[in-house]
């Protein structure tokens, strides 16, 4: 049945095969690209071409899926259906692809395939006429009756359509002004058919034989419908329902509404989500934001991107805790013991948390202050946190806010980028699934700053009892409320941590432990936290206090008790070596040499039989020698102190105190100064007002050598050792003017002597701060006298009562105080109490 007359499609086509869907002549049909063939016909053909007839492409359906080879064209099915490429959509998402919107135009058979790359090109014979058909001409007959009844059945499906959908309305209009022989072909790609049905339609190229194959399912259509309208009567809401129509033109291509199938699973998606956001209590703004997401999720179809994320955002909305809570089971007797058996020590931060407990007790709405525990790492800021949820009953989250430089970590992401995700505190909360955790903002002082916002600013809206009731996370887009939860901070420096959040928080100071505390905290805590972790007994391993102590001072160097716990497990590990290698060891056998050398003790007892494997290992010097290694720390300070110009000072460090050795010499020139270490301003500062001091007071102290200037053909070098580290701050004032002084005169100052102070240039000697976490790392490092500025005096309550009695502070006022204490014998100057006469 070719045509002689009418529109004619070109005798060549290029053909896209289809392996999912069928086209039928005047329906549209959206097409995805995504084989290489296919590809190349769009980018060749589609896009390249200008005029209408390069839009026009032929459409070979059932096609075998093309992903399992995709190198050989596979076999064709021999009528497909010309059409019109009416829109080319391309997007990189998931992969490349492209997306077509064809409307069908006319049958036509394959007569010869002239080639297959880079995309098929065939001969074809046009099967259908595409002029109007005229009058009468087919209305007789066999054909005329069937035709009609066709028409007939298309009008009664028409009817039990809702009218007042525009499409229905233009549909029922286009009933009569289509020919009727393009009945079968519109309808079959309306109404619910398989592809299969649609292909049989397809190859009818007898109209005939096509009104005969699309005249029943059309009929199966209508009693379809009749019964759905039945069934549903009793629901007259639903009916509208079923029966709308998706709008996107006149042909609705692949899918008329009445397709059910697909759309039963969609909406009992939607409708279990619908659920679950009405289970969910949210509040009233929410609750209507999600209503309306969910309303354009039911009109959405799933293949569209926007669909996937308007159910990750439905989701998210149903999982939030907006009215999950638990209750608080706070007693403080309870409280008190709770925290009293899972730390030692800490008693200023212990009896500061009890009463904020106690408060919360008392009042239950309290909008306190943020807690911020502030210091070294390892002094159990993290854990003292966890154990507050644990005497509160609370969930507990830990936000690691360390190297965070983008707001949207801590506000989420707008739901307008890919890839867009909620905060952390959502996350968290979405995580414990109740609104009042006890959330630990961890290393707030680690926060950093970039183009992206600063995340500081966006954690004070979180922090502040003001506001947080109603915290809108960019992602969510309505208020959370976040009064409830309880946040505490945690840093090891204030000096980072921007002024106006540190404004909404209370410092805590959690200062380093002396010696004695972490043995005491080894033998409560980690040893017997370590032993469980490796599965050993106490009965196995036995760790003296003495061998602690030599942990602690000759493996570690710390203001905490990380360093040492990971040594106690370094020593766990071996001796669970050991207790496995024993356990297979037959008890005739001698114990191995190590093992007797280590065990001295038991052998001792066991008197020559050999050890039973339940005999103790007792780590004494020797084991801790072979387990850990030659010592890391060794006493250096004597060493150091044996040539003039090098004095010890003390510094304050995020890590806790420590002990700097500063060093200087001299040389010949022009009376320059030299400074290296990597120091800050202030220390420069400092270094040139020691200098100053030195040189007009020169006469006094005798270190001019009879020359009218100390610098006078002498160049001065002065080095502040671990040169990679920077270092500021004015507290090292007092020992730059002793190791000049020391320099200068030749003298060598007291090897146990350590100092900290700021300096004036009329030599008074200033408060610093840091004293506790600096006397115990002198007191570490075995120094017998401290010289603090006299005005530090208060803080020395703070320093424990044995390190106190170890030590011997003197408190300085002014420079030659510290002078005189720094070295033996005092330091001679010409007046005496120079102070008093400039007091005079
Ligand atoms: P931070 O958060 O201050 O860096 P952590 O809270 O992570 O330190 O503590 C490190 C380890 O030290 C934990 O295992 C903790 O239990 C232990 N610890 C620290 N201080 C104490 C203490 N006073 N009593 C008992 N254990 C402690």
């Amino acid at each position: 049945m070719s045509s002689n007359s009418g529109i004619q499609i070109p005798s060549r086509l290029p053909l896209l095969c289809t392996h999912d869907g069928v086209l039928l002549p005047g329906s549209t049909m959206r097409v995805s690209v995504d084989t290489a063939r296919n590809m190349q016909l769009v980018k060749s053909r589609l896009l390249k071409g200008t005029s209408l007839k390069s839009t026009i492409i032929g459409v070979i359906p059932n096609t075998r899926d093309p992903e399992h080879d995709s190198d050989e064209l596979p076999s064709l099915h021999s009528i497909g259906t010309a059409g019109l490429a009416v829109q080319v959509v391309g997007s990189n998402w998931p992969k490349p692809h492209y997306t077509l919107l064809i409307t069908g135009l006319c049958r036509f058979r394959v007569s010869q395939l002239l080639r297959e790359r880079p995309f098929p090109v065939a001969e074809v014979e046009q099967l259908d006429k595409l002029e109007q058909y005229t009058e009468g001409d087919p209305a007789d007959g066999e054909l005329g009756e069937l035709s009609q009844r066709f028409y007939q059945a298309a009008v009664q499906l028409v009817g039990m359509l809702d009218m007042s959908v525009p499409v229905v309305a233009k549909l029922r209009r286009l009933l009569d002004s289509l020919p009727k022989e393009t009945l079968p072909d519109v309808l079959a790609a309306m109404i619910r058919t398989s592809n299969k049905e649609k292909l049989q339609v397809l190859d009818a190229v007898d109209l005939e034989e096509r009104f005969k194959k699309a005249l029943p399912l059309l009929t199966r259509q209508i009693e379809g419908l009749k019964l759905l309208q039945k069934t549903r009567k009793l629901r007259p809401d639903d009916d509208k329902r079923v029966l709308s129509i998706r709008k996107g033109g006149v042909f609705p291509g692949r899918q008329f509404s009445l397709d059910e199938e697909a759309e039963d699973e969609d909406s009992d998606d939607t409708a279990l989500l619908e659920r679950k956001v009405k289970a969910a209590a949210m509040p009233e703004a929410a609750l209507r934001v999600c209503l309306k997401e969910l309303r354009r999720l039911k009109k959405m179809p799933q293949s569209m991107p926007e669909y996937a994320l308007t159910r990750n955002y439905l989701e998210m909305m149903v999982e939030l805790p907006w009215s999950k809570s638990t209750t608080d089971c706070l007693d403080i007797r309870a409280a008190r013991v709770l925290l009293d058996n899972d730390h030692y020590a800490m008693e200023k931060l212990k009896r500061r948390v009890l009463e904020y407990l106690a408060v919360r007790q008392l009042k239950s709405t309290l909008k306190g202050p943020i807690l911020c525990f502030v210091g070294p790492p390892g002094v159990g800021k993290t854990s003292v946190g966890r154990s507050i949820a644990r005497t509160l009953g609370r969930e507990f989250h830990r936000i690691a806010l360390g190297g965070v430089c983008d707001q949207s970590d801590i506000r989420g992401h707008r739901r307008t980028y890919v890839g867009s995700m909620p905060g952390r505190i959502i996350n968290g909360l979405k995580t414990v699934g109740v609104n009042n955790p006890v959330f630990l903002l961890d290393e707030v002082d680690k926060l950093g700053k970039s183009l992206q916002g600063d995340p500081a600013a966006a954690l004070l809206e979180v922090l502040d009892p003001e506001q947080n009731h109603s915290f809108t996370d960019h992602y969510l887009n309505v208020p959370f409320d976040l009064s409830q939860v309880l946040f505490i901070a945690t840093a090891n420096t204030t000096a980072s941590i921007p002024p106006a959040l540190l404004d909404r928080m209370e410092v805590l100071q959690v200062p380093g432990y002396t010696q004695e505390e972490k043995v005491e905290i080894a033998h409560r805590h980690l040893i017997p936290h370590q032993l469980e972790q490796h599965g050993l007994t106490p009965q196995q391993l036995q760790i003296p206090q003495d061998t602690t102590l030599e942990i602690i001072s000759k493996y570690t160097r710390e203001a905490g008790v990380r360093s040492l716990e990971r040594k106690i497990g370094a020593v766990c590990r071996a001796v669970a070596v050991k207790v496995a290698e024993g356990q297979k060891v037959t008890r005739s056998e001698a114990p191995t040499e190590q093992h007797a050398e280590q065990n001295t003790e038991s052998k001792v007892e066991d008197s020559g039989i050999a050890a039973p494997p339940e005999m103790p290992i007792v780590i004494d010097h020797i084991a801790l020698k072979d387990i850990l290694g030659p010592p890391l720390f060794e006493m250096e300070v004597s060493e150091r102190l044996t040539l003039p110009g090098v004095a010890i000072g003390l510094a304050w460090t995020p890590m806790g105190g420590e002990i700097m050795f500063v060093e200087a010499s001299r040389m010949e020139g022009e009376g320059q100064l030299t400074l290296t270490g990597q120091l800050g301003d202030v220390m420069k500062e400092s270094a040139h007002l020691a200098i100053s001091w030195l040189r007009s007071n020169a006469k006094t102290y005798l270190l001019n050598d009879g020359s009218a200037d100390l610098l006078e053909g002498t160049d001065i070098h002065l080095h502040f050792p671990a040169g990679a580290v920077t270092k500021d701050g004015p507290s090292a004032g007092v020992t730059i003017v002793t190791c000049l002084a020391s320099l200068l005169s030749g003298r060598l100052v007291r090897s146990d002597v350590a100092m900290t102070g700021e300096i004036t240039l009329r030599g008074l000697v200033l408060p610093v701060g840091g004293i506790k976490d600096k006397v115990l790392a002198a007191h570490r490092a075995n120094l017998k006298r401290i010289i603090i500025p006299k005005r530090n005096e208060k803080d020395l309550e703070e320093i424990p009562a044995n390190v106190r009695a170890d030590l011997d502070f003197v408190l300085a006022g002014t420079l030659d105080e510290v002078l005189n204490a720094a070295f033996d014998g005092g330091f001679p100057s010409a007046v005496n109490h120079p102070q008093v006469l400039s007091k005079l």
